[in-house]
C-alpha cells in the first residue's frame, strides 16, 4: 500500500484471500456470505430498488388511460421510463432499512473531530416544528411572520453577545458559507477604504476605470496557518485571493513572529482556526490581531469550534474582525449527513457595514427585513451600541433571510441552557476532550508531547509504528467494536492523524467504554494480531471500499447490463 506524505493510503489496501468474485462484501475484505440469504442475523442485505423491482411492473393500479390521441407531440417519450415496479411495503422496507444502516448521534457515540457531533435534545426538534416557524414561507408578507423576524433577530442578539462582536450577518447556509461572507466582507472593506482614500482615482463606485483599478490596488493575498481547516484557503481562493502558507511551531500553534515575517504590503487578511485542528487554543492570538491590524488587513477567525470556547473567550476581545459560528455544532441541529447547516458571520465594527443582505431591523413595534442597501445607515440588531449593519453591503449571499429550521433549534439550545449552561457546555466538552487523552496517554502518541487540549484530543499513528496497523486499519477495526472513528488522516500536519472530539454530551460511562475499547485495540495492535485490523470491518455490510475511485469516477446511474 502506498502512502502520502500525511500517512493517508493512496491506493486500497489489496484484496485479501476467498472472497468470491463479485461478492457483494468483497473490496478487499475475506468474509464470504456466512448464511443462505445473505442477510446477517437480523441485518438484513441491502440490494437496489432496481434489483427487486420489475422494469415490467407497476406497483399501483392505475386505470386504463382514454383511447385519445396523445398530445404531447415531439415531447412524446420514446423509450420506456426504466423505473422499477415495486408494491408499497417492498419501497418503505428499502428506505427504512438503509436509513438504519446510518450510524446516527442517536445510535451511538460519534468521536468525529471538528465535527461537533453532540446530542441533539428533542425540545429543539419540538420547537423546529412549531407550526409558526416550520410552515412559513420566505415570501410571505413580513406582518405576518413578526415572530419568525424576531427570533432571528434575537438569535443574532445571543451571537454577538457570546462573540463580544458588533453585527451579525445571519443568512450563510454552512461553516464555509459562513467564511465566504466574512471574506467577501473584508474585500468589500479593502475597496471601500481605497475609494475613501482616492488611492484608486477617485469615485470608484461610478467610473468602471477607477473602479478597475481599486481592484487592482486592493492587496490580494491571505495568510494561511497550516493548521486551518482546509476549507480556510479554499475559501480564500475561491474569491481570488492568493495563499500564504504561514508553518506552524514545533508545538502545534502558530507564533506571532512566523505571522509578522509572512506579512507585506500585499496582506488582505489573516484566515486563523481558534482552537486549531490540532486541538490547541493559539496562544499569541492577540498579538497576531495586532500585527495584523498594523498591516491595514483583516483578521477573519474561523470559529466552528466555538465549543471550546463559549462563555470562556470573547472573539471580540481577541480582535476578531469576522467569524463564522457553525449553528450546526455548537448549538447542536442535526448534521454530518450533508443536511442543512447555518453558518452566521459575526463582524466587528470595521466590518458591520459591508454586511450582505438582507438583515434585520427593528422598526417602531415590530420588525423589518431590509432587503436592499438604502445607502442610507441603517441601525441594525437591536443592540446597545447602534452599527451601521450593512449600510455598504457587499451584496447578496443567499436568496432569503437563511436557515430558519437551524435558527429555531440555535435559540432553543441557547435559551434552554442559558448563559451559564452554554459555559458549562463549554467546560464539559474540554473536559472530557482531557479525559479521553488522559485515558490514552500511555498507549496512544500526541504529536505535541502530552498536554492539556480543548474540545478535541489528536494522536498521531507513531504509536503504530512497526505493527504493521495503519491508521485506516484501526478506524476500520473501531467499526468491528461499535464505533463510529474518530476523524483520520485530518490535520494534514500531523502523521496518520486521529482527531478525537467527544463533544460534553457523553457520559462518563460512556467515554470509559469508549477509552476502554480504543485501550484494548492499541495493545492488540501492538501485540501483533494485524488480521483483527488489516481484514476491519469484519462486521459491517460493507468492507473497504476504493474510496478513491468512488470520489473520481462515481457510478451514479443505474444501468441493467452492469448490474449482474
Ligand atoms: C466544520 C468546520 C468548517 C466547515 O463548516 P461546514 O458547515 O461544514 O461548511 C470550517 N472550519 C472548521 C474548523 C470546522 O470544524
Amino acid at each position: 500500500m502506498s502512502m502520502n506524505k500525511q500517512g493517508r493510503p493512496t491506493t486500497p489496501a489489496p484484496a485479501r484471500s476467498s472472497g468470491t468474485a463479485g461478492d457483494r462484501n468483497n473490496g478487499g475484505g475475506d468474509v464470504a456470505p456466512e448464511t443462505f440469504s445473505g442477510n446477517r442475523g437480523l441485518s438484513l442485505e441491502e440490494p437496489l430498488l432496481f434489483e427487486v423491482g420489475n422494469l415490467n411492473s407497476c406497483g399501483v393500479d392505475l386505470p386504463q388511460p382514454l383511447d385519445c390521441a396523445p398530445r404531447l407531440g415531439t415531447l412524446a417519450r420514446e423509450t420506456p421510463i426504466g423505473l422499477p415496479g415495486l408494491s408499497e411495503p417492498e419501497t418503505m422496507r428499502h428506505y427504512v432499512r438503509l436509513s438504519q444502516k446510518n450510524y446516527s448521534i442517536d445510535g451511538g457515540l460519534y468521536p468525529l473531530g471538528s465535527c461537533t457531533m453532540k446530542h441533539n435534545p428533542r425540545l429543539n426538534e419540538k420547537m423546529a416544528r412549531l407550526p409558526g416557524f416550520a410552515d412559513v414561507h420566505p415570501l410571505q408578507p413580513q406582518k405576518t411572520v413578526q415572530g419568525a423576524l424576531e427570533l432571528i433577530e434575537t438569535l443574532g442578539g445571543w451571537l454577538t453577545e457570546i462573540t463580544g462582536m458588533a453585527a451579525v450577518a445571519m443568512s450563510p447556509k454552512a461553516g464555509a458559507h459562513g467564511e465566504l461572507c466574512g471574506m467577501m466582507a473584508i474585500k468589500a472593506a479593502h475597496l471601500a477604504k481605497l475609494k475613501r482614500s482616492g488611492t484608486a482615482g477617485g469615485a470608484i463606485a461610478n467610473n468602471s476605470a477607477a473602479a478597475a483599478a481599486a481592484v487592482a490596488a486592493a492587496p490580494k493575498t491571505v495568510l494561511v496557518p497550516e493548521s486551518a481547516h482546509g476549507t480556510n484557503p479554499a475559501t480564500a481562493a475561491l474569491i481570488g485571493y492568493k495563499v500564504k502558507t504561514i508553518p506552524a511551531d514545533a508545538d502545534g500553534t502558530v507564533r506571532v513572529d512566523a505571522v509578522r515575517a509572512a506579512i507585506d504590503d500585499d496582506t488582505a487578511a489573516i484566515m486563523l482556526t481558534n482552537p486549531n485542528t490540532c486541538g490547541l487554543f493559539e496562544r499569541d492570538i492577540v498579538e497576531i490581531a495586532k500585527a495584523i491590524h498594523d498591516a491595514g488587513a483583516y483578521f477573519y477567525c474561523d470559529g466552528a469550534n466555538l465549543n471550546a470556547i463559549m462563555g470562556k473567550a470573547k472573539p471580540g476581545d481577541l480582535g476578531v474582525d469576522a467569524m463564522h459560528i457553525n449553528l450546526h455544532k455548537t448549538f447542536s441541529t442535526p448534521h454530518g449527513g450533508g443536511g442543512p447547516g447555518a453558518g452566521p458571520v459575526v463582524l466587528s465594527e470595521a466590518l458591520a457595514p459591508y454586511a450582505p443582505v438582507p438583515f434585520i431591523v427593528r422598526d417602531g413595534g415590530g420588525f423589518r427585513l431590509v432587503e436592499e442597501a438604502s445607502g442610507a445607515h441603517e441601525y441594525g440588531t437591536g443592540h446597545d451600541t447602534p452599527q451601521q449593519n450593512a449600510a455598504d453591503p457587499f451584496g447578496r449571499l443567499t436568496a432569503f433571510h437563511g436557515q430558519m429550521g437551524m435558527f429555531v433549534r440555535a435559540l432553543s439550545y441557547m435559551m434552554s441552557h442559558g448563559g451559564d449552561g452554554l459555559q458549562q457546555a463549554s467546560e464539559d466538552a474540554v473536559l472530557n476532550a482531557n479525559y479521553v487523552r488522559a485515558g490514552l496517554r500511555d498507549l496512544f502518541s500526541q504529536p505535541f508531547g502530552d498536554k492539556p487540549c480543548m474540545h478535541e484530543v489528536l494522536f498521531d499513528d507513531s504509536f503504530l509504528a512497526g505493527t504493521g496497523v495503519t491508521t485506516l486499519d484501526f478506524a476500520k477495526a473501531m467499526i468491528d467494536e461499535g464505533y463510529h472513528p474518530m476523524t483520520m488522516y485530518f490535520p494534514l500536519v500531523v502523521h496518520g492523524a486521529m482527531l478525537v472530539e467527544p463533544t460534553e454530551s457523553e457520559s462518563k460511562h460512556a467515554l470509559d467504554e469508549f477509552i476502554a475499547s480504543l485501550r484494548a485495540l492499541a495493545i492488540a495492535a501492538k501485540a501483533g494480531d494485524v488480521d483483527r485490523f488489516t481484514s476491519a470491518p469484519k462486521f459491517a455490510p460493507r468492507k473497504r471500499l476504493d474510496e478513491t475511485r468512488a470520489a473520481r469516477s462515481p457510478r451514479l446511474r443505474w444501468q441493467e447490463d452492469a448490474s449482474s
